[in-house]
């Protein structure tokens, strides 16, 4: 599979087919994407390969456990690296060049919605964090 920005200086393919897509709904991702939520999926870490613009891209310290690389000439979020789960690397599934490839499957962070945000079709749903997230012992962020 393979993606971009909006301005086309970075483009990227996936090494490995993508897994746990789903979306979040923290206010994190609101205002990094402008968005009411936003739809990532993981690959193994390295597997998202930058195959151009890779010198355009910047990253920002976007809580105490991650950071999210993105597009310094047109600001399109690419992705999100996480502490507790150093193996993987969260895309946003809307880069990639056919986002119908994968679908979500699950709501985290459901707590922090804008009411608003209406889904086509009910799918697990979340408060914070899955039960069962991958380096994480409950439901709660890193502290
Ligand atoms: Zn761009
Ligand atoms: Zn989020």
């Amino acid at each position: 599979m393979t993606g971009g920005c909006l301005c086309g200086t970075v483009r990227y393919r996936l090494a490995s087919a993508p897994f746990d897509a789903g979306w979040c709904h923290c206010r994190t991702c609101q205002l990094n994407s402008g968005a009411p939520a936003m739809a990532f999926a993981s690959v193994r870490d390295g597997d998202w390969v930058a195959e151009s613009g890779s010198d355009s891209i910047r990253t920002v310290q976007s809580s105490n456990f991650g950071h999210r690389g993105f597009c310094a000439k047109c600001g399109t979020p690419l992705y999100m690296k996480v502490d507790h789960q150093p193996e993987t690397v969260d895309f946003s599934v809307a880069t990639l060049d056919d986002p119908n490839a994968i679908a979500p499957e699950f709501h985290i962070f459901w707590s922090d919605r804008i009411a608003w945000f209406e889904e086509s079709q009910p799918l697990p749903r979340h408060d914070k964090f899955r039960p069962d997230t991958r380096g994480l012992k409950g439901t709660e962020p890193p502290a």
